[in-house]
């Protein structure tokens, strides 16, 4: 038997605000503000039961593109807190900086190259129409690096910084990982982790926050192969979020003009997606050069190079950095998927995820719970959790319990009713489509696992 129990009205929003997906994120518990009971601390955030989830999913999926699905990467996790010196080799002591400007009628402070961003624009009151150059200060250099205190005594042999970036603790790896991985470039090292940078202007929600975790890969190459490197890393990461379900018309990618440029970096391209508030970098996909090992040999006087066999030289290999930030990941997925429609008169908000990242991808609800339908249901649930993550709901109408789960992404919601205790057979319902058919509860837990691995296609796509 197939039906549609609900009927969509097939209009979709076109877009939606960062409001929009902020409210959904605190009203589902994926995202809260942090020490929320003491007002907050500003632009830091806590993920909750559905956010960690689907952190870990595109965490997931990062490490299956990068790593399980290739022969060339490793995986490293190095510690946040590393040798000061190192900061000194990396440049980012001397470099990592970003101007700084001050408003001098509204006190504020700004990023120089980030102004259009800048919240004083907005206010009409303070800076009506264009920027009044008489009431901004010149730019000063500003480095973003947090730094702390080892040990009891507070001075400068014990000052040591929290990493603005994961790939330092790769690169000071790369005779160990050489030596223990037994690759030869071109290889990838890749590693999942926090850092911290103090921005002067953070905002857009998860966007831009202090302390956020990154993604990052250093693929290590002979010097002639770089650029054809680089170009085959934007392709793959492109098609990374694409595959995921970004729609392509919302990403696109950007090279940097030479004065944009890091100052690690020979040529980078950002991967833009169409955030809310416009066109921002989502990834950053940079050619290092041989600058870091270069650096690091020089100051810790380790050699830091490959010895090609064959040509019986020894080389400094270049370095392609592709690099994400996974809350910004996360909140692109969010927005790309964040969907409302009219079903029946009331307003449906779904979340079109992929499957795959979807926190939840099955949910068992008895129709009433009465009748030995809970019983029938919990069984069923605990054949289909071994399989795919489940969740079990018997609490409130069971157009709230879609509703519920349509809010947080879940592809699969599966039904048990009074047929179920007489013929073995669900319903299961279709996030996207809303089609209901009925199907046997045996062996639904197996097909479902083997559904998660085919290909998707978002249906925003049409
Ligand atoms: P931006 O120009 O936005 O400041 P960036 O060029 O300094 O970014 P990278 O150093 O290239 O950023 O960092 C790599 C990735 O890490 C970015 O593409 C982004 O996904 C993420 N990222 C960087 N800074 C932040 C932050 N403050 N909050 C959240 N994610 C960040």
């Amino acid at each position: 038997m197939t039906g549609t129990a609900e009927q969509p009205s097939g209009k979709g929003t076109a877009e939606v605000t960062l409001d929009e997906v902020v409210s959904l994120c605190k009203r589902r518990g994926f995202v809260f503000q942090s020490s929320e009971i003491y007002g907050g601390l500003a632009s830091t955030y806590d993920y909750g039961h559905y956010g960690v989830l689907l952190k870990n999913n595109v965490k997931g999926e990062w490490w299956r593109a990068v790593l399980q699905e290739r022969d060339d990467m490793v995986a490293l996790d190095a510690a946040i807190l590393m040798h000061p010196r190192t900061w000194e080799a990396s440049g980012h002591l001397e470099g990592f900086t970003d101007p700084m400007i001050d408003c001098r009628t509204c006190k504020l402070r700004f990023r120089a190259d980030k102004l259009e961003d800048a919240q004083c624009g907005r206010k009409p009151s303070v800076h009506p129409g264009e920027y009044d150059e008489c009431d901004l200060t010149e730019p000063r250099q500003f480095n973003l690096m947090f730094e702390t205190f080892m040990g009891p005594v507070r001075d400068d042999a014990a000052r040591v910084f929290l990493r603005p970036e994961t790939a330092q603790g790769i690169f000071v790896n790369f005779k160990n990982v050489l030596q223990f991985a037994r690759k030869k470039p071109p290889f990838g090292i890749a590693q999942i982790g926090k850092a911290f940078r103090n921005e002067i202007t953070p905002g857009n929600f998860i966007f831009r926050t202090r302390e956020f975790e990154m993604m990052e890969i250093e693929y290590f190459v002979p010097p002639d192969q770089a650029d054809d490197w680089h170009r085959r890393w934007m392709e793959d990461r492109m098609r990374w979020h694409t595959d995921l379900g970004i729609r392509p018309d919302h990403l696109q990618l950007r090279k940097h003009g030479p004065d944009e440029l890091s100052h690690y970096s020979s040529a980078t391209s950002d991967v833009e997606y169409l955030f809310p508030m416009g066109w921002s970098e989502l990834e950053g996909i940079a050619n290092r050069g041989d600058y870091d090992l270069s650096r690091h040999a020089e100051f810790s006087g380790e050699k830091l190079e490959y010895f090609d066999q064959e040509k019986g030289e020894a080389y400094v290999p270049y370095v392609i950095e592709p690099s994400l930030g996974v809350d910004r990941s996360l909140l692109a997925f969010m927005v790309d998927a964040y969907d409302t429609e009219e079903v029946e008169g009331r307003k449906r908000t779904v979340l079109r995820l992929h499957p795959r990242l979807a926190p939840v991808k099955a949910a068992v609800l008895p129709l009433v719970s009465k009748a030995g339908m809970p019983e029938k249901a919990r069984e069923i649930y605990e054949e289909v959790r071994r399989a795919v993550p489940a969740e079990y709901d018997e609490g409130g109408s069971i157009g709230r319990r879609y509703r519920r789960q349509d809010e947080i992404g879940t592809p699969w919601g599966i039904t048990v009713d009074g047929q179920t205790l007489e013929d073995g057979t669900v319903t299961l319902r279709d996030r996207d489509s809303l089609e209901q058919v009925r199907v046997p509860a045996d062996g639904l837990a197996d097909r479902l696992a083997a559904r998660l691995a085919e290909p998707w296609r978002s249906p925003k796509l049409g």
